[in-house]
């Protein structure tokens, strides 16, 4: 590889600051490896990210970065595509950012098929706010605010995704390294709102919390309760989570779409 690693990394915010064994960590390496085998200028690349254990990503990456507020990195990132079109835009988000506070903007993001890439770490849990139960947590699951069980029913990241129209949706976890840089490479230079749900563990709560275990005993799961996209294993067991790329299209982006009404209110001068 031309491009060492370091390149894109803020060396002296190391250490980071996340726990012995969270997920986050593998997700960062996997995306820094397939910006670098992308072969990206770190010029051409903004991350924005909002509040959260994930959002800390943006302080260790020597790109252009945002750390803005909670769920609302990808308005801020939909400004940023808007007035710099030719810039490449990674959001990563927690659950929480994504899909609670930041939920409505996620959905309309995905429905103007805005050229942003959104990396969603879906822990199940609120992790630097100290263990409450997010929207993805899920039914009968403990968190600090339920700690006899939670009610709430959880959703599925990727058919949300798909409804509201995001041309390219997918879902992979940290125990599947090799799946998530290829899908993350696949994800980034896909023209088109991506949305990738990567799994990622919170051993302090969410492990904890539901007796899961350690971070070993949380790939694990990962391992054991997931299945390829199309796998007869679903069939038999309804309960194991389908891990692959569901929506890959092409379809008009809306930065490109803007341009086009800027011509025609131009031409009609
Ligand atoms: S609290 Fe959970 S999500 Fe946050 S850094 Fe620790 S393990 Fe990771």
């Amino acid at each position: 590889m031309s491009v060492s690693l370091k390149n894109y990394v803020r060396e002296r915010f190391l250490p980071h600051i996340w726990c012995p064994g969270c997920g986050h960590g593998i997700v960062m390496n996997n995306m820094i490896r397939a910006i670098a085998e992308l072969g990206l200028n770190k010029n051409d690349l903004v991350m924005v990210t909002g509040i959260g254990c994930s959002a800390r990503i943006s302080g260790y990456m020597d790109f252009h970065t945002l750390h803005t507020i909670h769920g609302r990195a990808l308005a801020f990132a939909t400004g940023v595509k808007l007035s710099r079109p030719e810039l490449t835009l990674i959001v990563p988000m927690g659950d929480g950012d994504a899909l609670a506070i930041g939920g409505n903007h996620f959905i309309h993001a995905a429905r103007r098929n805005i050229d942003i890439t959104a990396i969603i770490m879906n822990n199940s849990i609120y992790g630097m706010t100290g263990g409450q139960y997010s929207p993805l947590s899920g039914y009968g699951k403990k968190a600090t605010t339920a700690p006899f069980g939670n009610i709430d029913e959880s959703f599925d990241i990727a058919a949300l995704a798909k409804a509201a129209g995001a041309s390219f949706v997918a879902r992979t976890t940290t125990y599947h390294v090799a799946a998530l840089k290829k899908i993350l490479k696949e994800a980034i230079t896909h023209k088109g709102f991506s949305v990738v749900e990567v799994m990622s563990q919170c051993p302090t709560y969410f492990g904890r919390k539901n007796k899961i275990g350690g971070a070993v005993d949380m790939l694990n799961f990962y391992k054991d309760n997931t299945v390829p996209i199309g796998s007869p294993k679903k069939a038999e067991n309804p309960g194991l989570i389908e891990t692959g790329v569901f929506v890959n299209e092409n379809r008009p982006e809306y930065c490109a779409e803007y341009d086009k009404t800027v011509q025609k209110a131009q031409k009609a001068r």
